[in-house]
């Protein structure tokens, strides 16, 4: 079997947003399962998440989904198909596995959770917790006002670095690879 790098991708559990999301994770997705790169998520068959996942399948590739059992039986919204289902007591393990299963980090539009997600990488990057590269896809200039917000805080005082020092943003699925550095 091919051998996989495994990326952990962050993104909207929403269905209700604009068709350009879901061809962007979409794409995304094919390009993952091209470059025999391995997708680790938060194991959901809904919005990006699910959009995503079906994609890697569907062009070949490998899926890991991480999901809190009280999640799987509750909302019954687990992506069954993912190759590998890890199913976590809570949130907090959910999040710890993701972060140790990837290789790297990428972050597609979403909501709270994709931002908290987001954040936490970053963070634990700033912190010198780990160098893993980190890539925000900022389809639609989603993220415009949040990296305007990130200027404000160096600017402000409260960061003392740029927030591009910690990760790479790009505005196409087909950059995102290369900017992680891996599956190349
Ligand atoms: P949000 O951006 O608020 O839609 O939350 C999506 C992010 O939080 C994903 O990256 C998941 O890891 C996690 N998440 C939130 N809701 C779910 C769900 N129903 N199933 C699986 N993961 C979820």
């Amino acid at each position: 079997m091919a051998s996989y790098r495994s990326v952990t991708v962050y993104c909207s559990s929403s269905n209700d947003i604009d068709a350009s999301y879901v061809e962007a994770a979409r794409s995304l997705g094919r390009l993952f399962a091209q470059k025999h790169v391995q997708l680790v998520n938060g194991g959901g068959s809904v919005g990006l998440m699910g959009e995503m996942a079906r994609s890697v399948h569907e062009s070949g590739g490998r899926v890991v989904g991480v999901i809190p059992l009280a999640l799987k039986k509750i909302e019954g919204r687990a992506y069954e198909a993912s190759d590998e289902m890890i199913l976590t007591e809570t949130m907090r393990d959910r999040k710890k596995i993701m972060y140790e299963r990837g290789d790297g980090y990428v972050a597609l539009a979403g909501g709270y959770g994709t931002l908290e997600e987001f954040l936490e990488v970053l963070t634990l990057r700033k912190l010198g917790y780990h160098d893993k590269s980190i890539v925000l896809l900022n389809t639609n200039g989603f993220y415009d006002e949040l990296l305007s917000f990130f200027d404000k805080m160096t600017d402000s005082g409260f960061a003392d670095k740029p927030a591009s020092t910690f990760f790479t943003e790009v505005s196409r699925p087909e950059d995102v690879l290369k900017a992680l550095g891996v599956g190349e």
